[in-house]
This record gives C-alpha cells, sequence and structure tokens, in this order.
C-alpha cells in the first residue's frame, strides 16, 4: 500500500464496538482509496460506519486491523504528522457558542500554533470567504445553523490542512443553506486544491458534489466509482409505479413478477420499482397487466438508475429503508 498520487488510502479497516454478546463489528473491512484534489463522499445510511472510518482517518480512534494513509502518512505511525496535514470538522458542532465567529477561529488557530496576528489575519481571510464577516463580532451561539456550520469548516481550514474531512457536513440544514455549503465545498478543491472527504445520508449530496464515492453498508463498501459510472453499471431503466396502498402494491408486484421484461422488482411501501432494459419499450406490456389484475396506478415514471438504484443493487433494500431501519437500532441501542 504505497500508492503517491492517492490522497488517502484505507486498506482493510476494522473496528468492533462493545464485548461479547453486545459486539457491534462497526467496520468489517472498509477499503478505499481517494486522488487528491477531489471531492470524495462516502455515502451510507445511519449506522454503515461512516463516522468510525473518518475518526480512523483523522487519527481520534485506531482500527484493529488494515492500514490507512492520509497524504502519503500512516496514521498508526505517525499520527501527529498526520493532524498537522488535515481539519476534521466532525458531525457534532465544534465551535464555542458564547465566543464570537472572530474569537472562535483565532482561538483555534492560536491552539494549533498560530501567532495572534497570523491567526487574526486568516480568521479574517476565512470570514470573507464564507460570507461571514458581518456577523464576525457577534456570539456564534445566535448565528442560523447554516452559518454555524461554515464556522465549523472555517475553523477546520485555519491551519490550511491538505485534505480536510467534513461527517455529515449538511445534516440538519434547509436545502438553501445545504446548496450554499455545496458551493463553498466545492470552491474548496476547485480553488484551492484541496481533497474533501465527506460523509453523508443524502444520495443527492453524494450524487452532486462527489466527482467518485463509496456506498458504504453495514461496515462494508458495497459500490465504488463515479456517480455517473455506478449508475451507468446498471444497464436498463427504472419504472416507477405510484399505488394506492400496500395491497395493490403487492398485487402489482405479483403481475410485473410474471412479466419477461421485468427483470427486478421491489416495492416500498406504496411505491413499486421495476427493472428493465427499455422502458418506453416494456410500458404497455406492464399497464396492460396491471390493468389484467385490476391495479389502479396514481403515477408512472421511467427514469435513468439514480444513485438509489446503485444502492438498491448491492444492498440489497432501498435507501431510505436502510436508514429507517438503522436508526430504530441507533435509538434503541441509545
Ligand atoms: P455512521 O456514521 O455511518 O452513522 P458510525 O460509524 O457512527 O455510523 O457507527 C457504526 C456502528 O458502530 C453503529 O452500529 C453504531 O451504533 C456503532 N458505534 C459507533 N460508535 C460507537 C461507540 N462508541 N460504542 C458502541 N457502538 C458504537
Ligand atoms: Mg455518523
Amino acid at each position: 500500500m504505497s500508492a503517491p498520487d492517492r490522497a488517502i488510502e484505507a486498506v482493510d479497516l476494522v473496528k468492533t464496538y462493545g464485548r461479547a454478546a453486545r459486539k457491534v463489528r462497526a467496520l468489517d473491512g472498509v477499503t478505499f482509496s481517494v486522488r487528491p484534489g477531489i471531492v470524495f463522499a462516502l455515502l451510507g445510511p445511519n449506522g454503515a460506519g461512516k463516522s468510525t472510518t473518518v475518526r480512523i482517518l483523522a487519527t481520534l480512534s485506531s482500527p484493529e486491523a488494515g492500514q490507512a494513509r492520509v497524504a502519503g502518512v500512516d496514521v498508526r505511525r505517525d499520527p501527529a504528522r498526520v493532524r498537522r496535514l488535515i481539519g476534521y470538522v466532525s458531525q457534532k458542532p465544534a465551535f464555542d457558542p458564547v465566543g464570537t465567529g472572530l474569537e472562535n477561529l483565532v482561538l483555534h488557530g492560536r491552539l494549533h500554533g498560530a501567532s495572534a496576528a497570523t491567526a487574526r489575519r486568516r480568521a479574517g481571510e476565512l470570514l470573507d470567504r464564507f460570507d461571514l464577516a458581518p456577523a464576525a463580532r457577534r456570539p456564534a451561539g445566535t448565528w442560523s445553523g447554516g452559518m454555524q456550520r461554515k464556522l465549523d469548516i472555517a475553523m477546520g481550514l485555519m491551519h490550511r490542512p491538505r485534505v480536510l474531512f467534513l461527517d455529515e457536513p449538511t445534516t440538519g440544514l434547509d436545502p438553501e443553506a445545504r446548496r450554499e455549503l455545496w458551493t463553498q465545498i466545492s470552491g474548496l478543491t476547485r480553488q484551492d486544491g484541496l481533497t474533501v472527504l465527506l460523509t453523508t445520508h443524502y444520495l443527492e449530496e453524494a450524487d452532486q458534489l462527489a466527482a467518485e464515492l463509496v456506498i458504504v453498508d453495514a461496515g462494508r463498501v458495497v459500490a465504488a466509482g463515479s456517480p455517473d459510472q455506478l449508475k451507468n453499471d446498471l444497464a436498463g431503466d427504472t419504472v416507477r409505479l405510484g399505488l394506492a396502498d400496500r395491497t395493490q402494491a403487492a398485487r402489482a408486484h405479483r403481475a410485473m413478477g410474471g412479466l419477461p421484461a421485468v427483470t427486478e422488482v421491489d416495492t416500498d411501501g406504496a411505491v413499486l420499482r421495476a427493472r428493465v432494459a427499455d422502458g418506453a419499450a416494456a410500458l404497455p406490456a406492464m399497464l396492460a397487466a396491471l390493468h389484467t389484475a385490476a391495479v389502479e396506478l396514481t403515477a408512472v415514471s421511467v427514469a435513468r438508475p439514480s444513485l438509489d438504484d446503485v444502492y438498491l443493487r448491492h444492498a440489497g433494500r432501498s435507501f431510505a429503508d436502510a436508514d429507517r431501519t438503522s436508526a430504530v437500532r441507533e435509538e434503541v441501542r441509545s
């Protein structure tokens, strides 16, 4: 494992939490690599192992097995050097809500060894860059959620890292703040040549923002590539049918299962999804079969595969379903 052209390399990472009967295998051999200067996403439902992976890469946790290098440096052999080369923005806010934006940034810079003057200059640059300058002298606790996320990211950039880890940077933000953050994050790679590894459980976010991604499910990488590659690997179209209720969906499922053109069918609540080679060509026979089975449709759409379809193919269940089930599991655990 020593490709010098890789900003991040993770090989067979294994991590278990808890003991005996309550053991959780959070990572079960996670392998991926990231080329420099891109936004790379770890996409997965809640509990997939995304934060665990990022914490290992950021030297905050150690794996039981496997190896990882960040900017060419082994995280276990030289964690102090890795820490100087990276910025890490955790899922939970890291700023002090009582301090002003400026104070938070300057303090963070000084913790990384910058002089007061250097820290103030760098803080000024970052406040401008993230459009936070007008609010700089107000306590960060009074800022909007979007501004607070930008402050956390700016803090992670104070010491000019080469690799930036963002753990669920847009979770909980409204769509407008999310889009603004996407623009800021892609600017970091395009203008500054930074490598950004972010985690997300939003399919759309990985699709829009990431040049490359891995889909993580239950501690394993189930798919890797660019969003387009992953979607193109799934030949054919997806036909989505909206049904009145689950009973109708079950009846539609049986009707679709009998059609030669349909290669895969699954239902999620009252929505049925069928994979076919050519959506337009298959649709008439599908509608006829539904009519014969006395199934009423509320909606029909034909689409090229989405990342959701990619996930479904590799993980065997829909992304929304996985996110729901694991959210319930996490609640029970805590
Ligand atoms: P994600 O970030 O993808 O939601 P995590 O990496 O946080 O997933 O968690 C992966 C799995 O490890 C989950 O099942 C979670 O409950 C478990 N886990 C994470 N941290 C701990 C911990 N400190 N103690 C016990 N279990 C943990
Ligand atoms: Mg997480």
